[in-house]
């Protein structure tokens, strides 16, 4: 029986979580990816859910068949505002839903834990197991009242390994132009902590797998590296282009040159080697020859002139 893969779990995941808070997806994903390194198959069950959906679900065992499964209405319930999952495990192929709470399922809040959710075994009184929330601590009542989690406290976390989000994945983007082979996905695993390592090796960092200020500093730096030799690059094709066309100030004489025939046209601004200076030379010389026999006749007559002139 082969192992179910990563993606189907997180696109699954993503499909059930629906509209939840972009932190409390990102995390949420980091953490199925996080299980599935630890061949612990975790998925979500829900997320998001509208108070139509509240509604029906709270209808449940009371005037529709079925278990009474939650005792909250319409916006008594942390999922109604995108800040709660709920998940479950798989087998190991990924096709059946697993429900014992085991040193897997725990481990599973655990990792939750680690990234700041709250979950619902460690309550008192209404046990929710598969519940995980990311509140910083308010409950349905002050978040109903219009309070919410800052954003801050959304998407805290170092960027380092075991991270995931958009911070990633603009270092990991970052990295991809200094030329660096990783993957671009948002999840800070062991290729990016690897690649990271060995940029702060490079350039005699801390080596400590941190996305941390000196990184970031030292990162930042060596883009603008990158932009200046493109830009350098571009300058140079620019002129690379422009050897074809003659500078503006010595438009007019190229033209007069090219139509006197010393010069055939091409490579204007390009440097004159020696065979074609010897071409040039010669047909000044042969030009100079030819006016000078045309006019000997005249030469002597203006020479006369002027000797009459001088008399
Ligand atoms: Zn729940």
């Amino acid at each position: 029986m082969s192992r179910v893969k990563l993606k189907t779990l997180l696109d699954r995941s993503i499909k059930n979580m629906g509209d939840v808070q972009q932190g409390v997806k990102d995390k949420i994903l980091l953490l199925i990816r996080k299980a599935y390194e630890e061949d612990i198959n975790v998925q979500i069950s829900s997320g998001y859910r509208s108070d139509a959906e509240q509604q029906k679900l709270y209808n449940q065992g009371r005037n529709s068949p079925g278990n009474i499964v939650t005792r909250a209405k319409p916006g008594q319930s942390v999922h109604n505002y995108g800040l709660a999952v709920d998940y479950f495990l798989t087998t190991w192929d990924g096709a059946k839903a697993t429900w014992t709470v085991n040193n897997d399922w725990r481990r599973v809040a655990e990792i939750g834990k680690s990234l700041g959710f709250s979950w619902g075994g460690d309550w008192t009184g209404f046990t929710d197991y598969p519940h995980l929330e990311l509140t910083n601590g308010l409950s349905w009542r002050d978040l109903n009242r219009g309070r919410r989690p800052s954003n801050e406290f959304l998407n805290k976390g170092v960027t380092r390994k075991g991270h995931s989000g958009y911070k990633t994945y603009l270092l990991q983007q970052k990295l991809k132009s200094l030329g660096y082979k990783l993957k671009v996905d948002g999840f800070f695993g062991s290729g990016t902590d690897k690649v990271v390592r060995q940029f702060q090796r490079v350039h005699a960092l801390e080596v400590d797998g941190f996305y941390g200020p000196s990184t970031q500093a030292k990162l930042e730096h060596e883009l603008e590296g990158v932009a200046v030799a493109e830009n350098e690059k571009e300058e140079e094709n620019k002129m690379e282009e422009n050897k074809d066309q003659p500078s503006k100030w010595a438009k007019e004489d190229w033209e007069e040159a090219k139509e006197n025939g010393y010069f055939d046209g091409s490579r204007p601004q390009d440097t004159i080697t020696r065979e074609e200076a010897a071409v040039v030379v010669n047909r000044l010389r042969h030009n100079f020859r030819e006016i000078i026999k045309r006019n000997e006749g005249t030469i002597e007559n203006l020479t006369k002139a002027i000797q009459k002139l001088n008399l």
